[in-house]
């Protein structure tokens, strides 16, 4: 079988068409700008040549529209016909409580996809266009929702409440959800197969270090933290989000700068992070160039990102009781060197300590740790289309 793997942003698509009888991925692509002058669709069919067409898109069903046309494409699609394709898995940021893993799309997942608009505005939204666009142009196979918070549903209370009166809990859902699960998933379930033990006898301590960053601690197969909360902006330093701040800064700030409550959220979210503290850029490598040349902002933009992850290693450390390794995954964590030397440095009291001839790898899945460390600490390339694309096949079985 064929699935197809979507992944649909306010105003892109992202698709990937993975043949399951061995995992191989078949074409993917890239709609931009739907619904914005400029649309763009990239097209990039295994062991051919990019193919990139512009053509002005109304919506996302005419996004899906243009994704199809091109997958059957005589010269540069990858199927003979839409039958080839089995089921299609659609990325779905918030699935709130009601998900821990995922489920084939029915009337009442899209309810509970739709009851989430409030606490992930900016993307449930979005993900039930492409879902509706996608049943609309393909009505006879199984569409599946995979979740982005379904992995940390595993929480417990006590990590997953705030100290807030417990009515804004039960009234308004107000908890620490954690993101990117997809991904902590593929690489905790890849980091106890190199570890060699059952998933579910394992202590890990995933990174997943992009633009968007976050971490979490697993134990026996569960998630037990992560650094992400109620939304994507709680935790680690990230491009352009402030991670953990003292609350009261946002009535501060406000009354300072004199923000309503969308231009704060877009300020915490858009105009902080490393961005904000280093002026210079969201990407680690402009700030990493800029260090290397003399400037101080970028230098201790860079000291306030590893202080906060190596602070989060320490929380999960004292959690867990100990680690069996530590995993980086996404761009930064798969290719930033230095960031991850930076982020081991004198971490050996904890029984972590690396390799750094062994580290100067990029996007190879690696146990970068001394033969002595106690910590295995490796680099593991994330998939969480692969993750999508396994979950559908099963569930449309
Ligand atoms: P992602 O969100 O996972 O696609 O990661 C994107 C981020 O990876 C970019 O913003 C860069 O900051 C970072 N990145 C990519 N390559 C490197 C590198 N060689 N060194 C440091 N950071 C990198």
């Amino acid at each position: 079988m064929k699935v197809l793997v979507v992944n649909a942003g306010s105003s892109s698509i992202k698709y990937q068409v993975v043949d399951m009888t061995n995992e191989s991925v078949l074409a993917q692509g890239l709609v931009d700008r739907v619904g914005i002058p400029g649309t763009t669709l990239e097209h990039k069919p295994e062991g051919k040549d990019k193919v990139l067409i512009k053509k002005d898109l109304p919506d996302h069903t005419a996004g899906m529209k243009l994704v199809l046309e091109v997958l059957v494409n005589p010269e540069y699609g990858v199927i003979k016909d839409m039958s080839e394709i089995g089921a299609v898995g659609h990325r779905v940021v918030h699935g709130g409580e009601d998900f821990a893993e995922s489920v084939v799309i029915d009337d009442k997942v899209k309810k509970v996809i739709k009851d989430c608009f409030d606490i992930a505005p900016l993307h449930n939204p979005p993900n039930l266009m492409g879902i509706d666009a996608c049943q609309e142009l393909m009505p006879n196979v199984k569409h599946v929702a995979v979740f982005d918070t379904a992995f940390h549903q595993t929480m417990e209370p006590s990590n997953f409440l705030y100290a807030l009166p417990y009515e804004v809990y039960e009234k308004y859902r107000v908890r620490r959800y954690g993101f990117h699960g997809t991904s902590h998933f593929y690489v905790s379930h890849r980091a106890a197969e190199m570890l060699g033990k059952p998933f579910d006898q394992c202590k890990i301590i995933t990174l997943h270090l992009g633009n968007g960053a976050s971490m979490a601690a697993i134990k026996d197969g569960k998630v037990m933290d992560t650094t992400m909360g109620f939304t994507p902006l709680e935790g680690l330093v990230m491009g352009t989000r402030s991670g953990d701040i003292d609350p009261a800064i946002v009535f501060f700030l406000m009354d300072k700068l004199a923000l309503n409550t969308t231009e704060a959220n877009n300020y915490f979210n858009k105009k902080a992070g490393m961005l904000g503290l280093s002026g210079v850029s969201n990407d680690l490598r402009d700030i990493l160039e800029a260090a290397e040349s003399g400037n101080e902002r970028a230098k201790i933009a860079l000291d306030v990102y590893y202080n906060r992850v190596k602070g989060y290693i320490g929380n999960y450390m004292a959690k867990l009781n100990g680690c069996d390794c530590i995993v980086f995954t996404a761009g930064v964590g798969e290719n930033g060197i230095d960031i991850r030397e930076n982020v081991c440095a004198d971490l050996d009291y904890l029984g972590i300590k690396m390799d750094v001839e062994k580290n100067k790898v990029r996007g190879k899945e690696v146990d970068v740790a001394t033969a002595d460390s106690k910590v295995r600490i490796f680099i593991i390339p994330t998939n969480e289309e692969l993750v999508i694309a396994r979950d559908t096949y099963r569930l449309a079985q």
